[in-house]
């Protein structure tokens, strides 16, 4: 009975009903976020791997999507983005963020590279290749400016299609880059089955480094790993000056994170970009 008992707790919280109620309200008020424009997106600096933050010059931006609830302010991407993907509202969601994401890139005064995140749900259900190249066509974005990062979950549903997808998506000539490498399972067999031309190193990594030497070891087999491919590699999630110095003495060829810039509004960078003045 006490066994019992203990299950039945255990399934039945009241947090939980709280919980999905929560999911629900805010799946409701997502569905109407574009429309409302409460979305946008901030753009966080990409730079070439170098020994000081000065010599680690910036040559793109990752467009990462915010929301600004009008009651609770501030969604995070990590709480909205999987309700998104569950609901299927992000193939929607996806592509207003990918169209955003060109069209400010192709404002720009300066060439730089943007890049933009797919889920999942955008390769199982939309004509993710049709939108790519309807987007690029629209915003006059120059393909070679555009890398897709996607997440080996993308890919696992249907090996054959997923393959025949990311073929397709480097003839129109985007890049494609695998985000949050090492973070999941199967990502050895990934990075030989498919063309991907840049690997992220996942931050976890990045942040043990000079921690533990396992970190360290890892990080260095990586980019070895990914040269021998013929991929580049960047680092995410580098904060420190101490982390960058050993990515750059490593060899890897780019380094994201706060060392660099935090994602923000992209007048923040207006001088990056090649812009006179913020709008
Ligand atoms: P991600 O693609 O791995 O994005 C990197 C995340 O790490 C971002 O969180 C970024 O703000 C954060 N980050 C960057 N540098 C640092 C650093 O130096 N230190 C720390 N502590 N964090 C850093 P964010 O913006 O909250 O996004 C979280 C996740 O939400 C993203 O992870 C991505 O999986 C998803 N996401 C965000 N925007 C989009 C989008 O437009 N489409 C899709 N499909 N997913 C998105
Ligand atoms: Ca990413
Ligand atoms: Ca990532
Ligand atoms: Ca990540």
């Amino acid at each position: 009975a006490k066994q019992k008992s203990r299950g039945t707790i255990s399934l039945y919280q009241p947090e939980m009903d709280q919980q999905i109620r929560d999911r629900r309200v805010l799946h409701q008020d997502l569905s109407k976020a574009i429309k409302n424009g409460e979305l946008s997106l901030a753009f966080q600096p990409q730079g070439v791997a170098g020994h000081t933050v000065a010599e680690s010059e910036i040559i793109g931006f990752e467009a990462l999507a915010r929301w600004q609830h009008p009651v609770r302010g501030q969604v995070s991407p990590a709480e909205f983005i999987p309700i998104a993907e569950e609901s299927g509202l992000i193939v929607e969601m996806g592509e207003w963020i990918l169209r955003q994401a060109c069209g400010e890139a192709a404002s720009w005064a300066k060439p730089l590279q943007v890049a933009v995140n797919l889920s999942p749900a955008q390769f199982a259900h939309g004509d993710v290749v049709g939108l790519v190249h309807s987007i690029l066509l629209e915003t006059g974005l120059s393909p070679g400016r555009l890398e897709l990062e996607i997440t080996e979950g993308v890919l696992i549903e249907d090996f054959d299609r997923g393959l025949a997808l990311l073929r397709r998506l480097k003839a129109l000539g985007v890049r494609i880059s695998m985000d949050d490498f090492g973070s999941g399972y199967s990502s050895l067999s990934y990075l030989q089955a498919f063309p991907f031309d840049k690997i992220k190193i996942d931050r976890a990594f990045v942040i043990n480094l000079g921690r533990n030497p396992q970190s360290a070891a890892i990080v260095r087999a990586v980019i070895d790993l990914g040269h021998g491919l013929e991929m580049s590699i960047i680092a995410e999630g580098v904060e420190t000056i101490e982390q960058l110095a050993f990515l750059a003495k490593e060899g890897c060829d780019g380094v994201q994170g706060y060392l660099l810039g935090k994602p923000l509004p992209i007048g923040q960078y207006a001088r990056l970009i090649g812009r006179a003045e913020t709008i």
